[in-house]
């Protein structure tokens, strides 16, 4: 008789939990579940960008070719943002920063479709709003909103930004620790900025004097005092991605006091766009920890935006599916190399290996907001922002991964055996 297989339960597929379910579902000892609210796997109509560390995971996990088809650019070097000048009437290029294999551009529902089609069948269970989940003798048993459970070995919270298993998980370690500042960390908090997204057709972008516009050749930042708009071509050059930001500096850390996604008129955004979002960019404080026991936390119900006292955000290093992704990769390689018995230490290398750069990019990532409105300490010197910009991506290149990964497998290694 086979070993019972070790029941990883992950609440949420939305990118993190996807990829993290494909990657784990190539383990024979383990049974993967995704637990996911809504009625459909599904992902809001706008585009999303990796870059090539994010393309190297997906190649590692045998999904790049199956992705490749559904962006609309070859991984190329060179290609980056042209930053442009534009609240002033005449606009003008300042800054142009070109990445290693440039920004891979997707529609998101096609991106999600992939890893969806790369689940195996009955690891998807839709309609589970998790409610809650307790810890029992040798298992954790979860509550759903339609009143069934379910148990697993391991929860893993890939529920977003607000996160159930992350605000069980820190009432608890409050209650156990007497540590009440750790409930502070439950609510996000509105940034004050507003972002505006939504597609355009390319063939309806306007071109002042006939010629194509700069969007549909290179991924845009078209910067202003306090507000930013970023454009680039998904779904083979046939659609135009954007997402504009309006910042009141003044507002950050309020309550926005109404739902934070709703659809807004073109007449708020662009004529041109279709069926526009209108998003209140919120954030959240620095986790101290993304593992109790035997619950963990992925993607952006871990760390999604910010710390309370810097105000950081993921979004500006268009980085928060990419990091959600590094999240999936190093859980399932530390978790594919042990069984239940190794379990205590297989999480704690997650953490040790994930929560340090997580933490840099949300850093690198808050000040890269700023400085594309200028309100960071470089203001509008342009000679020393362009290459400060340029420096922010470094988190890109400063390691590999692989090389990620077998670090966490080192520190698994140690703890194992110590
Ligand atoms: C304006 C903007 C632009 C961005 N652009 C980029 C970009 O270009 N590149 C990039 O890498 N990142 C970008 N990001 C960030 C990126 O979109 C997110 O970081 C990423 O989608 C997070 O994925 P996730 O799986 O962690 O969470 P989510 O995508 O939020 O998925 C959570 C899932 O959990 C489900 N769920 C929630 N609660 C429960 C529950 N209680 N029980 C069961 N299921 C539940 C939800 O239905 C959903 O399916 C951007 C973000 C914003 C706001």
């Amino acid at each position: 008789m086979s070993a019972p297989k070790f029941r990883v339960a992950i609440c949420g597929g939305g990118i993190g939990g996807l990829c993290l379910a494909v990657a784990l579902s190539k383990y024979a000892h383990i049974q993967v579940d995704v637990y996911e609210g809504a009625g459909r796997f599904r992902e809001i109509g706008a585009g999303v960008m990796i870059w090539a560390r994010t393309w190297r995971i997906l190649e590692l996990l045998g999904l790049a070719e199956q992705f490749a088809k559904v962006t609309d650019v070859e991984p190329t070097p060179d290609v980056g943002f042209e930053y442009r000048r534009s609240d002033i009437p005449t606009g003008f290029k300042w800054n142009f920063v070109a990445m290693p294999y440039g920004c891979i551009r997707f529609h998101r529902a096609h991106f999600l479709d992939v890893f969806v089609d790369n689940l195996p069948e009955g690891v998807a269970h839709f309609g589970k709003r998790l409610v809650s989940y307790e810890k029992g003798v040798g298992e954790i048993r979860l509550t759903f909103a339609d009143g069934t459970s379910a148990a697993c070995d391991l929860l893993v919270g890939c529920d977003g930004i607000k996160s159930v298993v992350r605000a069980q998980m820190l009432r608890a370690k409050a209650a156990e620790e007497v540590r009440p500042d750790l409930l502070a960390l439950i609510e996000p908090k509105w940034t004050g900025t507003i972002a505006y997204r939504g597609l355009i057709p390319a063939k309806d972008l306007p071109s002042a004097d006939g010629t194509r516009h700069r969007t549909l050749g290179t991924p845009m930042m078209y910067c202003g005092q306090n507000k930013h708009i970023v454009a680039y071509t998904i779904s083979a050059g046939k659609i135009v991605n954007f997402v504009a930001f309006a910042s009141e500096l003044d507002k950050e850390g309020r309550d926005y006091g109404g739902e934070w996604v709703t659809d807004c008129t073109q007449d708020e955004v662009l004529q041109r766009v279709d069926k526009p979002t209108k998003w209140a960019i919120h954030h959240l404080a620095e986790l101290p920890f993304y593992v109790a026991d035997r619950v963990v936390l992925l993607g952006d119900a871990a760390d999604i935006f910010s710390q309370i006292k810097k105000k950081l955000l993921k979004t500006h290093l268009g980085s928060g599916a990419g990091q959600a992704i590094e999240d999936a990769f190093i859980l399932a390689s530390v978790l594919g190399a042990t069984g239940t018995n190794n379990l205590d230490e297989a999480l704690e290398a997650y953490q040790r290996t994930r929560l340090p750069v997580a933490n840099h990019v949300l850093r690198s990532s808050f000040e890269s907001g700023k400085m594309f409105e200028f309100n960071s300490s470089f203001a509008e010197e342009y000679s020393t922002l362009g290459p400060a910009i340029g420096r922010q991506w470094g988190f890109l290149t400063e390691s590999t991964p692989e090389g990620e990964a077998e670090k966490a497998l080192g520190i698994l290694r140690t703890l194992a055996s110590g």
